[in-house]
């Protein structure tokens, strides 16, 4: 079934389709604008009819903008439903179930609303430069810490890609505890990224640390990555709701479920629904590795959400003989993907040196993920 925002009559109308995003948004400073929060908003969802027609999805999202609220139309196998944010008060059902082609109007109880198994029941699944991210298909994301050259970046994107890897990552610009590390070589940086891309076809994901980054890295990259330290910069991640590229969320180092969930809820109640998730290790006692690997939150987030979700036991670990094992845990806990730092010469790697595994290594590791893979019903070929 064709996505509300692709049927014919919807198709072009700016209230409600927007290059790249399934989701409508009411123009910031017109009178349907209202950007909610979204705690507290969101607490309906539509269910149409089966047969509903696209005369009648239309008549509800008009109703929803008329009260000044945001529709937000969920595609289904079989029908569509519509989320409602920017409402802080109680809607009331009725307002809707009495509009044709409405089967039922549902409050939504989870404090995230879009991103919630309650609004939508089947797996997402993101297009990264045309490849899928979630569902059966594993992604494999791999590539440098840190963009530091064009001959290593080249070179790596060249290794990674013959090994079986389906996108590229490399920072451009990278959030460093100390200002006395590497920053990354920012606009140069995903120049570079740009040309891994056409010369290996590998679609890109790098991280933008705040607006203005991140507005060079929607022109370059294929995937905006905002990391751990940004998870809860909330100005940044409206900022991505607004972008026409995927969004890839890392978990906080302290951050809990809800607030994950939270913030990736932030920027799809902006209208980009592209979201998947990354768990990346989380602060605890334990010195044996850099941060600790929460594989649990894997099956949680698959069981309150629609949204991907891919593990990185790089920065989950910290050391290069943990990266493999827990790469393979990963994918067993029901990950959609890894993403895996990789470097040619990673003695001299100008940022995480420690955890970068060779590219021979990352190789017998996608062998490994594939062989896993076809035991659980999953697939990467
Ligand atoms: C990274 O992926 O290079 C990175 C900085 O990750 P995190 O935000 O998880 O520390
Ligand atoms: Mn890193």
């Amino acid at each position: 079934m064709a996505l509300p925002c692709e049927r014919e009559s919807i198709r072009g109308d700016p209230r409600y389709c927007q290059p790249n995003r399934q989701l409508p948004v009411a123009e910031e400073g017109s009178e349907a604008y209202h950007p909610g929060l979204p705690g507290e908003s969101a607490n309906m969802l539509i269910v149409m009819e089966k047969g509903a027609s696209e005369e009648q999805i239309r008549a509800v999202m008009d109703r929803i903008l008329a009260l000044g609220l945001r529709p937000h139309p969920i595609p289904g196998a079989e029908r569509t439903a519509i989320g409602i944010t920017g409402n802080h008060g109680p809607l009331d059902p009725a307002e809707f179930e009495i509009l044709p082609g409405v089967q039922q109007a549902i409050r939504v109880t989870k404090p995230y609303k879009l991103v919630s198994r309650e609004v939508k029941t089947a797996d997402s699944v993101i297009r990264v430069g045309g490849r899928p991210v979630g569902g059966p298909r594993l992604t494999i994301i791999a590539g440098p810490c840190a963009v530091e050259s064009e001959a290593q970046t080249l070179a790596i994107a060249h290794k990674v890609r013959e090994a079986g890897a389906d996108l590229l990552r490399g920072g451009a610009f990278k959030p460093r505890t100390s200002p006395y590390s590497f920053q990354g070589l920012g606009l140069a940086g995903l120049r570079i990224l740009a040309r891994a891309r056409e010369e290996t076809g590998l679609p890109i994901v790098s991280e933008a640390v705040d607006e203005e980054s991140l507005a060079m890295v929607e022109e370059h990259a294929d995937a905006v990555q905002i990391g751990a330290r940004n998870m809860q910069n909330f100005s940044l991640l409206k900022r991505a709701g607004k972008s026409k590229i995927p969004v890839f969320l890392k978990r906080g180092m302290s951050a809990t479920l809800d607030e994950f969930l939270m913030a990736a809820e932030y920027v799809v109640s902006e209208g980009n629904y592209q979201v998947f998730l990354c768990e990346r290790g989380v602060r605890t006692f334990a010195d044996h590795t850099r941060n600790t690997l929460d594989l649990a939150i894997v099956p949680a987030v698959k069981h309150l959400s629609h949204l991907p979700i891919l593990v990185d036991p790089s920065h989950g670990t910290g050391r290069r003989d943990k990266v493999a094992p827990l790469a393979r845990a990963a994918i067993a806990a029901g990950a959609d993907g890894v993403m895996i730092e990789v470097h040619n010469d990673p003695a001299r790697a100008l940022s995480d040196g420690p955890q970068a595994i060779l590219p021979e290594e990352f190789a017998s590791l996608v062998h490994d993920l594939r062989a896993l893979a076809g035991l659980l019903g999953r697939t990467h070929d």
